[in-house]
């Protein structure tokens, strides 16, 4: 099906949801973004990381930086036969576009190079630097991506000021939320040690589910915070535990189990690791606990970038946006470290990640149009 609405915006999203970028491939979608860029005026460098291809596209030399951010690559898109149509055809129907992508999150892409186009047509003598940051790698294992793109740029003193993260923010309607931060995500991998035995001879045996059962039940009573002006509160949830050898007779010799703490930032990861620890030496349990820290909390305090999205939304919608930092992690855990301002504005999210994704078409041409305003009130005298 043909898009005849004659929008920029639309018509490069269509091209960009065509490519089967599923993560880590890139399917050339840079390549289509960098050729836009070029005639801009933009110098555009690839950084490959392994088998991830970044995109770093800089308009300027001068302070500040305003620089938009994005992936390019999708979640697969499962068993093909459960769409209703090819992932990556895109197809209009009511009003949405339906395409793996469509809203997780080449609509931003699209959005972005649009509204810079639009905005470069009237203001090609702004103030600052524009800047893309462009991933493949932030739904696979985001390790060669903006992670490394932020060490190259650390290492060779070039800094961002402001970053627009165009990920799908939005939950009714476009521009209802802003994340202006992200909680941080903490996982511990538990292995308690016992000595396996006879179930009728329980005395012979140290069965660690008894011990860990009193653990487990005091970590989940602690009132971790109540989070504060900008998170909701920490949260300590047990994914897995595992123990028994499937014998109905037979207690374990170890139990492993893993958790993750969804937490604020009235807390650094350090601190909930000495607290759980403490909990843990108060009991009888040998014990061996290793970490993965996932993405510190970040905030973005409030300022000049989170007001002109504010003023963009509101301008656009007639209401003020909600500023929020729920939801999953994103890769604004790894630009906002450098000292970076980050804001999350994208289209509804209700769809991502699932068969049948879609895209507002109305919502992808009125997001251009934002990220347009953000950059006069960021960039104009
Ligand atoms: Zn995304």
């Amino acid at each position: 099906m043909n898009n005849d609405l004659n929008e920029p915006a639309i018509d490069l999203l269509c091209e960009l949801v065509r490519r089967r970028s599923v993560t880590p491939d890139d399917a050339g979608c840079q390549d289509m973004m960098r050729a836009r860029l070029k005639p801009l005026g933009f110098r555009c460098e690839t950084m490959q990381f392994d088998d991830v291809t970044n995109l770093w596209a800089r308009r300027g030399g001068a302070s500040p930086v305003l620089c938009f951010a994005g992936h390019t690559d999708v979640v697969p898109p499962g068993d093909e036969s459960d769409w209703s149509t090819d992932p990556f055809e895109p197809i209009f129907r009511d009003g949405m576009l339906y395409a793996r992508g469509a809203a997780d999150m080449k609509s931003g892409l699209a959005a972005m190079i649009v509204a810079i186009e639009d905005f470069l047509g009237t203001h090609p003598d702004h103030a600052g630097s524009i800047a893309l940051l462009i991933t493949s790698d932030e739904e696979g294992r985001a390790r060669d991506g903006t992670l490394k793109v932020m060490e190259a740029l650390g290492e060779r003193d070039e800094h961002i000021d402001w970053c627009v993260l165009g990920e799908p923010s939005s939950q009714h309607s476009l521009g209802d939320i802003v994340r202006v931060g992200r909680r941080g995500s903490l996982s511990g991998m538990l292995t308690v040690r016992g000595v396996q035995g006879h179930v009728a001879y329980p005395q012979l045996a140290d069965n660690p589910i008894r011990r860990f059962a009193p653990v487990l039940a005091e970590l989940h009573d602690i009132n971790w915070d109540d989070g504060n002006e900008y998170f909701p509160p920490t949260s300590f949830q047990v994914v897995d535990v595992r123990a028994g050898i499937g014998a109905p007779n037979v207690t374990p010799g170890e139990l492993s189990a893993r958790f993750n703490f969804r937490y604020s930032t009235e807390w650094t990861h350090e601190e909930l690791q000495q607290r759980v620890r403490e909990v843990f030496d108060h009991h009888d349990i040998d014990y061996e606990l290793d970490w993965h820290l996932s993405g510190k909390p970040f905030l973005t305090e409030p300022g000049k970038l989170i007001d002109a999205a504010q003023q963009a939304v509101t301008e656009h919608t007639g209401a003020a946006p909600e500023l929020s930092t729920g939801g999953g992690t994103s890769d604004g855990r790894f630009i906002s470290p450098a000292g970076v301002d980050v804001v999350e504005l994208g289209p509804v999210n209700a769809s991502i990640h699932k068969v049948d994704e879609h895209v507002k078409v109305d919502d992808v041409v009125t997001l251009t149009s934002m990220y347009r305003r953000i950059l006069e009130l960021m960039l104009l005298d």
